[in-house]
């Protein structure tokens, strides 16, 4: 297997008396697409910003890329991309405007256009962020992640809210990002997305990992303990007829 590229022992997050996260262990390898699943409120989140050196931690240690989180936060900064609150925007630069301000935060030499092609936003280039749709929003969040050419990219919950075209386009472009040899950490809620996307996941729930694996094992796991699906399975589920029906084509995603 591959080189460990984050490595989290016994992480615990504490908000005032609420324990968040509950001592979690768990590794990342180098161009892995990791999954984070879990309800709402499970500590996901949490988890994923104090890798990212936003949230302080309780307990624990963590490693990316050999770097402690205690002593080498800022050069860990450098190794990762950060899918940014859009809260962040500033509201009146256009798209390429944008880039070129966290280009410059970053201290990196970045060519906008090709990275606004790379997601297929090059025609949104003189457009602001809120005249966007749903996709092309999260396809330009994901852009900003690109811009210091990291190791790591985290992505919480970058699908939600999308119509499955827009979805499925995302989920391509989080493929050719990690094809080009970026580590992915995800969260997502919905589970074919994680099947489809993730070399492995780790299930978290109140704070707690309760399994992790690659995603066929996990079912393997559960059909060999006797599982089986209450209705029989039909060759294909409502997505595929709205697909089928729409097109795999983007409209105003
Ligand atoms: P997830 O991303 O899995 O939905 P979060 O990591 O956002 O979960 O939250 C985990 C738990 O911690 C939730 O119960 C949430 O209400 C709580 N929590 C998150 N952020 C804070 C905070 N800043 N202060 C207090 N409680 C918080
Ligand atoms: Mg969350």
């Amino acid at each position: 297997m591959a080189d460990k590229i984050i490595s989290v022992r016994n992480l615990v997050k504490n908000y005032g008396n609420f324990e968040a996260v509950k001592g979690i262990s768990f590794d990342v390898y180098e161009n892995e697409i990791f999954g984070l699943l879990g309800p709402n409120g499970a500590g996901k989140s949490t988890t994923l910003e104090i890798i990212e050196t936003l949230r302080s931690k309780t307990a624990g240690v963590i490693l990316v890329a050999g770097y402690d989180l205690d002593k080498d936060s800022e050069t860990i900064k450098g190794l990762i991309g950060v899918q940014l609150q859009t809260s962040g925007y500033y509201p009146g630069l256009n798209l390429l405007q944008l880039i070129d301000l966290f280009a410059g935060l970053y201290n990196e030499e970045v060519d906008g256009m090709a990275l606004l092609r790379s997601v297929n936003l090059e025609e949104k280039a003189k457009s602001q962020y809120k005249e966007l749709s749903g996709g092309q929003k999260q396809r330009f969040s994901v852009a900003t992640t690109l811009i210091n050419k990291p190791k790591v990219i985290f992505l919480d919950e970058p699908t939600t809210g999308l119509d499955p075209q827009a979805r499925r386009n995302l989920w391509e472009l989080i493929k050719i990002i990690n094809d080009q040899g970026a580590t992915i950490i995800i969260t997502t809620h919905y589970m074919d997305e994680a099947e489809y996307l993730c070399d492995r996941i780790a299930i978290i729930d109140s704070g707690k990992i309760v399994a992790m694996d690659t995603p066929d094992n996990l079912i393997d796991e559960l059909v060999a303990s006797g599982f089986e699906r209450p209705r029989e399975v039909k060759q294909a589920n409502l997505e595929d007829v709205f697909i089928h029906l729409t097109g795999k084509s983007l409209r105003e995603d």
